[in-house]
């Protein structure tokens, strides 16, 4: 299926195209994922049932959708049983496509996926000991071209979908088992309700750092995000979501009061030659911009910290000089931060290196004794490209052909 009703994402880049809130279909029927009450509500009136019909069947589904994970309306036993045909007559609930699933020796999982009209993309789960972090993508792509990371080499770009950002985490649910399970007699099911909080799963918090630029894609990012945090959808808290930009500031001030997930800044350099070259997006909204737009983040404080993303490239971005000025600018715009020092993950043709162990250590060092927490990410998933930076290489690689050879080999 072609992409259709093609808009301009707003940036420093030429207008590519974006799909529309819902995917269409070729059998005409309309997918609900990634839909919120109000707008089911108003297609099922559309679609012929009165207000008061359409307003409590769109609470039911609702929950049945991104409380249950349910996938098909015949599971849907609060609902008259000659009703859910008139629904699926009418209606879906998708999922995106699983072309390929991975396992890294670490037990990283990273899933290939694809759009109903194409499109590759990614997102990978990063177990814990005491949490699992689901990374989802925003972007097919990414329009950024930071110069070390291998999604930023990709051309094709398109929006995804609030339908396919939320199918992102839905999917995750689908393939740990984690839907609450129980009597599934209703909506006000106070026994399965205890059940479903984040204590005891695998799936705990999610980070929107798979491919392309959050902030590029605000309204389905944000429209995404209310399901996985509306209570009687995923009831995720916000306090484990994080959002990561390459500092797109015009949105930041948004994000905190549109979504109020946790911020996370990729910053990477703090001189501004250094980070034009790295983060070209730094020459339309600078450094000092940047620290300004994070001191004014709504929601942040001791408590809520500004996490810093900090790229060791060797001989580059990481001297004990640079460390240095990372802790006074910090302290000079008052930041309430933590910064993660992410080991560069190198990809085929990637122009740096990773600075060396004793380099990353020093640096860390240097930013803790300015009082600023300032752990080593451990790189995870290296083995499978599912680490920062590498999403995106195996679809590359291979060409379209073979991935559905093998896609209908899997099944
Ligand atoms: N576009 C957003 C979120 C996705 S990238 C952003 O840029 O913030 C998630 C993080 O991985 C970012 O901090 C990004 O800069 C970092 N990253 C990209 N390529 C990398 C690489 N090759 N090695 C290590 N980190 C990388
Ligand atoms: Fe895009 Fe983020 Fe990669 Fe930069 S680091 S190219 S913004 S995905």
């Amino acid at each position: 299926m072609a992409d259709t009703a093609l808009m301009p994402i707003p940036g420093q880049v030429d207008p590519v195209p974006v799909a529309r809130d819902i995917t269409p279909r070729a059998d005409g029927r309309i997918d609900l994922i990634g839909l919120p009450k109000d707008r089911i509500r108003t297609l099922f009136e559309e679609a012929g049932l009165d207000a008061r019909q359409a307003k409590l069947r769109a609470k039911q589904v609702f929950h049945w959708l991104y409380h249950r994970g349910v996938t098909e309306f015949e599971a849907m036993t609060d609902i008259a049983k000659t009703m859910r045909p008139w629904l699926a007559e009418r209606f879906v609930i998708g999922r995106p496509d699983v072309v390929e699933a991975q396992h890294s020796v670490d037990g990283t999982r990273k899933w290939l996926l694809r759009t109903a009209d194409g499109h590759d993309f990614e997102m990978v789960f990063i177990p814990d000991a005491d949490r699992g972090t689901l990374c989802v993508s925003s972007q097919v792509g990414c329009t950024l071209n930071c110069r070390f990371c291998h999604t930023g080499t990709m051309k094709l770009v398109r929006n995804l979908t609030p339908g396919e950002i939320v199918g992102q985490v839905m999917l995750a649910r689908d393939a740990l088992g984690e839907w609450p399970k129980g009597s599934m007699s209703g909506l006000d099911d106070e026994e399965d309700a205890g059940h479903y909080t984040a204590d005891g799963r695998l799936l705990t918090n999610i980070v929107m750092m798979g491919m392309g630029e959050p902030l590029y894609n605000f309204d389905n990012v944000r429209d995404a995000l209310r399901l996985v945090m509306d209570g009687d959808g995923l009831a995720l808290s916000k306090r484990r979501i994080t959002l990561s930009t390459s500092g797109v500031v015009p949105m930041m001030d948004r994000c905190g009061e549109e979504i109020g997930v946790n911020l996370a800044v990729s910053l990477h350099a703090v001189t501004k030659d250094i980070r034009d070259e790295i983060v070209p997006l730094n020459k339309k909204y600078g450094i000092e911009e940047l620290l300004s737009a994070c001191a004014a983040y709504p929601g942040a404080s001791n408590a809520r910290r500004i996490t810093f993303e900090y790229v060791m490239l060797k001989d580059k971005n990481d001297s004990d000089e640079h460390a240095r000025e990372l802790v006074r600018l910090i302290r000079h715009y008052n930041l309430p931060a933590k910064v993660n020092l992410i080991p560069f993950n190198p990809w085929p043709g990637a122009v740096y290196e990773c600075s060396t162990p004793e380099r990353v250590r020093r640096f860390s060092e240097i930013v803790f004794e300015g009082g600023i927490s300032a752990p080593v990410r451990t790189p995870r998933g290296r083995d499978i490209d599912a680490a920062c930076g590498q999403l995106k290489s195996a679809t590359e690689k291979k060409g379209r052909a073979e991935r559905d050879r093998e896609a209908a080999a899997a099944e």
